[in-house]
């Protein structure tokens, strides 16, 4: 089945027997035995439920993988992973990280006894692996700096080595970008963004292969219990049915917004990956089949980044991506407010920062919000 099919039907298991079109939301906490099998299908809501499953067994067939897991956020389901990992594990993560990941990863898993060495590009993270490492983490593209990293150059590594390989597929989805065929172990989604597209859910799910590690994953849920609940699995079934027409349209806008944004005086620089000039232009070339949505750029000074911020109208001054309303975000104050301000600033992350995450609104309506604001 085409990607474009599957994201509108799912992964269609027939649960309910009345025929309904759209996928039922299951609501019951528990479910009655009729014998006893001990590999009841449903048995209590923290472990299987039907909605929820629908939902995991579609991402997990877009991204070509075997195996999904739903949970209610992002962050939860990366906190899920760290649960694989033991007091001395070492981990090689990006360094260019969204702002949650690296909190849980520096005060939560760190406290845990997991060590971490940030790197920012295929061979240094390849050069910081030890004989400690269980496990490389990718987010490519970054946020909000843009970089990629090459995750076939990355896998060839970790495949040879025994290490897992995770990769945060949240900017790039499925329809642009699938991890686990160029290599990796686990993708990790935050559903809030792209997946569920509408600004009105926290989900995140993780995808896999491997079936031990599967199981391992399933125990870890269902102790934790940090699972998606099924009213917001369904609004995550529902956003998923026009991710390619929302990807599409929504990358196109972005290109003529990105060309735009180097035509005017106030801004520095555009770190935007469709353009040839950009470092990560080739690799993104190779791996991906678009360039995606989302671009951050460098104003000249502070006072105008505050003017823009503050004047636009169309565009939201809110944290967060992937939705159908276009946002606007100040990393340092917002997603990024957190890492601490020396590694911040090494990251490009200051005060004249900004960025954008274009959604549906018309091209023309966002430009002259942001003509406005500039001008305002
Ligand atoms: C938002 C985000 C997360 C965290 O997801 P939540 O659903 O907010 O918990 C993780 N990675 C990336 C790239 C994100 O943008």
């Amino acid at each position: 089945m085409d990607f474009e099919t599957l994201c509108v039907h799912g992964c269609k298991k027939q649960y309910d027997t009345v025929g309904a079109v759209a996928v039922p939301i299951f609501t019951s906490a528990t479910y009655e035995r009729f014998d006893f099998d001990p590999a009841a299908d449903f048995e209590y809501s923290r472990l299987t439920n039907p909605t929820r499953e629908h939902l995991e067994h579609t991402v997990a067939a877009l991204e070509g993988g075997q195996f999904g897991l739903a949970f209610s956020s992002g962050l939860a389901a990366t906190s899920v992973l760290m649960e694989l990992f033991s007091p001395g594990d070492h981990i090689v993560s990006s360094d260019d990280l969204y702002g949650g990941t690296h909190r849980l990863f520096t005060q939560i898993s760190q406290k845990n006894g997991v060590k971490f060495t940030f790197a920012n590009s295929a061979e240094s993270v390849i050069a910081a692996v030890t004989s400690e490492t269980k496990a490389v983490f990718l987010e490519t593209p970054s946020n909000p700096m843009m970089q990629v990293v090459d995750i076939a150059a990355v896998a060839q590594e970790t495949k040879k080595r025994g290490l897992l390989l995770i990769v945060d597929n949240t900017f790039m989805t499925p329809y642009l970008q699938k991890p686990l065929d160029l290599g990796a172990d686990i993708i990790l989604h935050s559903a809030t963004k792209y997946l569920s597209g509408h600004h009105d859910v926290l989900a995140g799910v993780l995808v896999l292969n491997d079936e031990k590690l599967n199981e391992r994953l399933r125990i870890i849920s269902k102790t934790i219990g940090s699972v998606l609940s099924p009213f917001d699995s369904y609004l995550v079934i529902r956003g998923i049915k026009t991710l390619p027409i929302r990807m599409e349209r929504s990358q196109e806008t972005t290109r003529v917004i990105a060309e735009w944004l180097i035509t005017r005086s106030e801004i520095k620089n555009v770190h935007y990956i469709g353009f040839e000039s950009h470092p990560s232009y080739e690799i993104t070339r190779r791996q991906s089949s678009g360039f995606g949505a989302m671009l951050s750029f460098t104003m000249h000074d502070e006072e105008t980044t505050k003017k823009l911020l503050m004047g636009v109208k169309v565009l939201k001054f809110a944290p967060s991506l992937g939705g159908v309303e276009s946002l606007i975000t100040y990393p340092m104050l917002q997603t990024h407010g957190d890492i601490p301000e020396e590694e911040r600033l090494v990251r490009g992350v200051d005060s004249c920062l900004v960025r954008l995450s274009i959604g549906l609104e018309s091209t023309k309506d966002l430009i002259d919000d942001l003509t406005q604001a500039l001008e305002g």
